[in-house]
C-alpha cells in the first residue's frame, strides 16, 4: 500500500492525516499550540511552535497508522493563510513572531493605503480590499518595527513567507523557497491576472521582491522533505492555503461549483473558471489554484462569527451543554416565534463589511424562551452564509446548483436542513470529515501522479444530502425578518 500525507497547518492546531491509495484515512494526529495576545487587538504565534507542531503531529499520525517513510510516495501542505513569518536565510531562525491573519496591528496602515487613493487600485490588481487581515502590510510592518528583520534586510539575508513558504523552507532543510498562488494571492502583493510579484504594489508597501519566495504551482514536486526528519527523502509535492484545499477537497474542480466551511467562522468559496471574476458585490476575488500551469480562480466570502455563536451560546450564556445539544434544543421549538440573533460581535464580514456593526437579538416577547434564542442562533450562521451566496450568484451571473458542506458545524443537521430550505437549493456534506486535508493529499497525489484526475472524481464522495422543503414565500419572508434585523446591528458602534 502507498501513502499521501497530508500536513494541515491551521491556527490553532497543527493536524497530519494519511490518506492510503483509495483516499481512505489511515491515521491522523492534532497538536496544538499557544495563541500570544500581545495588545488588544494582537494576535501572533511562535514560528518554533507552529513548526514543532507540525513535525510532532506528522511524527503521531505515522505511529499510529503504523505505516513505514518508505511507502509515502508524497506530502502535500495546506495552511492557514496570511499568516506572515520572517527568518534568517543563513540559520533559519524566525526573526520575530508569526504575524497571525486575525491581527488587527495593521489596521492603521491599511486606512491610510485607502484614505491615500490607492483602494481601487489594490482591488483592480489582486481582488482584495486593502485590509489588516491580509499578509503585505504585515510584512511592513515587521520591516518598520522589527530590528532583526531590518538588519537581515541590510544584510540580505532576510526571508519573509506565509506558512507554506516557512513549513516547506524548514522541511527541505533551507533547500526550498517557494509559496503557491493560493497562497500569495491572499498577500496583496501578487497581481492576480499574471500570478507574479507585482512591482507598483511591492513599492507601494516599501518590500522587496527578495525578501519573497518564487511562486510555484499547487500542485507538483517542488523539493524532497529532507531524509534527517523522517529518515528517508520524500517528495513534497503540493501546496495551497486552507480554503483553496478545502474546495479541492470538496472536489468543486468546475466554474460554479460552491463549498461552505462551517467552523469558527463560515469561508464560502465559488469556483469561478480560468478568468477571475470581480466582485461587483464586496466579495474577494482569489486564486483557487494553479495547477500544470493553468489557475483557477474562486470568489470568497467570510462569516466571522458562525460556529462561535454556538460557543457563546454555550460559554458566555450557559443555555447549552454543548455544541452538539444546540440541535435538539432548537428543534424542540416549531420556530423562533419571531426573534433573530444577529452575531456581529466583531463587526459583520461579507457582503456587509461594516467592522462596526455589533451584536443583536431583535423580536423579544414574553414568551421567547431558551430554546427560541438557541434556534435563532443557529438560524443565523445560515442566514449569514446565504446573504454571502446571493451576493456571489449575482457575480458569477449563475444560479447555485447545491452547496458542498463541511467544517464542525456543518454536523448539525438542523442547520443544514435550515440552509437548504433557506436556499432553495440541496445541501452536501462529504462522507470525509477531513475535506481541507483531503484538499491537500489530492493535489500531493496528483502532483506524484499517484492519481490522475479521474480517480480524484471516484474518490469525491459524497455523504448526506438535504433538499429544500420550506415553501419559497416562507424562506423569502424570513430572509426579510433577517435583513430588517441586521440593518439594526449596523454601524451601532460607530464612533
Ligand atoms: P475551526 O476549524 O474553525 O476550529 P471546526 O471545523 O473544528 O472549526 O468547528 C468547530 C466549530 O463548530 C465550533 O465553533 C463549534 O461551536 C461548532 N460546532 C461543532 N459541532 C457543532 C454542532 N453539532 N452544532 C453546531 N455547531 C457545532
Amino acid at each position: 500500500m502507498k501513502y499521501v500525507l497530508a500536513l494541515d497547518q491551521g491556527t490553532t492546531s497543527s493536524r497530519a492525516v494519511l490518506f492510503d491509495q483509495h483516499a481512505a484515512v489511515k491515521a491522523s494526529c492534532a497538536v496544538a499550540f499557544d495563541q500570544h495576545y500581545p495588545k488588544p487587538g494582537w494576535v501572533s504565534h511562535r514560528p518554533q511552535d507552529i513548526l514543532n507542531s507540525q513535525l510532532e503531529a506528522m511524527r503521531g499520525a505515522i505511529r499510529r497508522g503504523g505505516v513505514d517513510a518508505a511507502d509515502i510516495c508524497a506530502v502535500g501542505i495546506s495552511n492557514q493563510r496570511e499568516t506572515a513569518l520572517a527568518w534568517d536565510a543563513r540559520t533559519g531562525e524566525p526573526l520575530c513572531d508569526a504575524i497571525v491573519w486575525q491581527c488587527r496591528r495593521t489596521a492603521p496602515l491599511c486606512l491610510a493605503l485607502t484614505r491615500a487613493g490607492h483602494g481601487e487600485r489594490i482591488r483592480e490588481k489582486t481582488g482584495l480590499l486593502p485590509d489588516a487581515y491580509f499578509s503585505g502590510t504585515k510584512f511592513a510592518w515587521m520591516l518598520a518595527n522589527e530590528p532583526g528583520v531590518k538588519q537581515a534586510a541590510q544584510a540580505g539575508t532576510l526571508r519573509f513567507g506565509t506558512v507554506d513558504s516557512f513549513l516547506i523552507w524548514h522541511l527541505t532543510g533551507g533547500k526550498t523557497y517557494v509559496t503557491d498562488p493560493s497562497n500569495a494571492s491572499r498577500t496583496m502583493l501578487m497581481n492576480l491576472n499574471t500570478c507574479s510579484w507585482d512591482d507598483e504594489l511591492l513599492a507601494l508597501l516599501g518590500i522587496k521582491r527578495e525578501y519573497l519566495p518564487r511562486i510555484v504551482d499547487t500542485s507538483g514536486v517542488v523539493g524532497q522533505m529532507d531524509a534527517a526528519i523522517l529518515g528517508r527523502e520524500i517528495p513534497i509535492a503540493a501546496l495551497a492555503g486552507d480554503q483553496q484545499a478545502a474546495l479541492f477537497g470538496q472536489g468543486c474542480i468546475e466554474r460554479g461549483m460552491v463549498k461552505n466551511t462551517y467552523g469558527t467562522g463560515c469561508f464560502v468559496l465559488m469556483q469561478t473558471g480560468e478568468t477571475p471574476v470581480w466582485s461587483q458585490n464586496r466579495l474577494l476575488t482569489t486564486v483557487a489554484w494553479t495547477i500544470g500551469g493553468k489557475t483557477a480562480y474562486a470568489l470568497e466570502g467570510s462569516v466571522f462569527v458562525a460556529g462561535a455563536v454556538v460557543q457563546w451560546l454555550r460559554d458566555e450564556l450557559g443555555l447549552i451543554q454543548s455544541a452538539q445539544e444546540s440541535e435538539a434544543v432548537a428543534r424542540s421549538v416549531a420556530d423562533t416565534g419571531g426573534v433573530y440573533v444577529v452575531p456581529a460581535f466583531t463587526g459583520l464580514g461579507a457582503p456587509y463589511w461594516d467592522m462596526y456593526a455589533r451584536g443583536t437579538i431583535v423580536g423579544l416577547t414574553r414568551g421567547t424562551g431558551r430554546a427560541h434564542l438557541v434556534r435563532a442562533a443557529l438560524e443565523s450562521i445560515a442566514y449569514q452564509s446565504c446573504d454571502v451566496i446571493r451576493a456571489m450568484e449575482k457575480d458569477s451571473r449563475a444560479l447555485l446548483p447545491l452547496l458542498r458542506v463541511d467544517g464542525g458545524a456543518s454536523q448539525n443537521d438542523f442547520l443544514m436542513q435550515f440552509q437548504s430550505d433557506l436556499l432553495g437549493v440541496s445541501v452536501v456534506r462529504m462522507r470525509n470529515f477531513e475535506v481541507t486535508a483531503q484538499g491537500a493529499a489530492f493535489l500531493a497525489g496528483l502532483g506524484v501522479g499517484l492519481w490522475q484526475w479521474a480517480d480524484l472524481s471516484a474518490f469525491w464522495q459524497a455523504g448526506d444530502s438535504f433538499t429544500p422543503t420550506m415553501p419559497r414565500e416562507q424562506a423569502g419572508a424570513l430572509l426579510d425578518g433577517w435583513h430588517k434585523a441586521v440593518g439594526r446591528s449596523q454601524a451601532w458602534a460607530n464612533p
